[in-house]
């Protein structure tokens, strides 16, 4: 740095003090030789009191921390260290504001170690406040976080789309695979919706569509299997280690269930039909083998009359 001549050196306690920055020196024994009023300020300490004591004096977590680390390696080493907030906890208990001293709302620091050239060895610790950057990443990590839920979530229902179902089953399919498991799929659809929709208008189509899609996550809430708008007014539901029989108790359960809740609609009662299929995959099985085998089922359910369960053995 240059000083142009003109700015008096007595100016330069007045700068330090009106950084916005902690600004501490130690000595070789880590005794604190300059402290900021930014220091001040926000650990509440005044330089009277700490001036010629070690930090550790008034921040025990320091011992056995990285910036303790850090420090012994500026004055030991001749080496500087940065601390970035994203890895370390804030170690200095420096606040915004005084009232926040008995909480645990710390500043995020971001801290500079860097040793004084010269003799005696020196180090000067520089302390940022980081809390804009920190929020602002925390938001931007939120919003890609709801932007990517945003694109694997069907807009009317809330449940799980076509790329979420086709992502989870192939991803099922190969645990199956590894564990030697049976994986089962339920294919359902509603039933004379076309008539449904030409007779009421297409919102209480929409409004059918999620009410159907209600009565299925809340008949499954608490398993870990997937409902998935598979398209129109077709869902897809995916049961990781279920057997045959076990799907068809499941399918038949949701079945009931959308026919129990729209029993008292004024639109007119809504019923569905289930394909079901199961299968325990190996090394060279097709993904498409379970889909087809699903898909097949549930024509058979229609062909037979609609607001049934069929398997895919009985379709066979
Ligand atoms: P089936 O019992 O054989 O399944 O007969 P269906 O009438 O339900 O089947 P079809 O495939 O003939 O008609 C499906 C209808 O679903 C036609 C289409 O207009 C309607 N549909 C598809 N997606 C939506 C949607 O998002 N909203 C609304 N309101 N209707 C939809
Ligand atoms: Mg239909
Ligand atoms: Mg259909």
């Amino acid at each position: 740095m240059n000083i142009k001549d003109g700015l008096p050196w007595e100016n330069q306690p007045w700068l330090l003090d009106h950084l916005e920055i902690g600004i501490l020196v130690l000595n070789h024994d880590q005794k604190i030789l300059l402290w900021n009023r930014w220091m001040e300020r926000h650990s509440g300490l005044p330089a009277a009191s700490v001036l010629g004591k070690t930090p550790g004096q008034f921040f025990p977590e320091l011992a056995g921390s990285r910036l303790e680390g850090a420090i012994g390696c500026a004055l030991e080493h001749r080496l500087a260290s940065l601390l970035s907030p994203g890895l370390n906890v804030p170690v200095l208990r420096l606040y915004h504001r005084p009232e926040h001293r008995h909480t645990d709302q710390r500043l995020p620091q971001l801290t500079h170690v860097i040793p004084i050239p010269g003799t005696p060895k020196r180090c000067l610790v520089q302390i940022q406040d980081v809390t804009a950057s920190t929020r602002r990443e925390t938001l931007l990590r939120t919003q890609s976080a709801r932007l990517r839920d945003s694109t694997y979530r069907d807009a009317l229902t809330g449940v799980g789309n076509r790329r979420k179902f086709n992502e989870t089953i192939a991803a099922e399919f190969r645990r199956a695979i590894r564990n030697k498991s049976p994986l089962a799929l339920l294919m359902i659809d509603i039933d004379h919706f076309k008539r449904y929709n030409d007779t009421h208008g297409h919102p209480a189509g929409d409004a059918c569509i999620k009410k159907v899609s209600n009565a299925l996550v809340e008949t499954l809430r608490d398993s870990g299997d997937l409902v998935a708008r598979y398209g129109g007014e077709e869902f897809a539901v995916i049961l990781p280690e279920t057997t045959l029989e076990a799907a068809r108790l499941v399918g038949e359960r949701l079945r009931a269930q959308v026919e129990s809740c729209t029993q008292q609609d004024p639109l007119g009662q809504v019923t569905v039909s289930v394909g079901v299929a199961s299968l325990q995959p190996h090394i060279g099985t097709d993904l498409s083998q379970l889909i087809a085998a699903a898909d097949s089922a549930l024509y058979c359910a229609k062909s037979l009359g609609r607001n049934r369960v069929q398997t895919s053995d009985d379709a066979s």
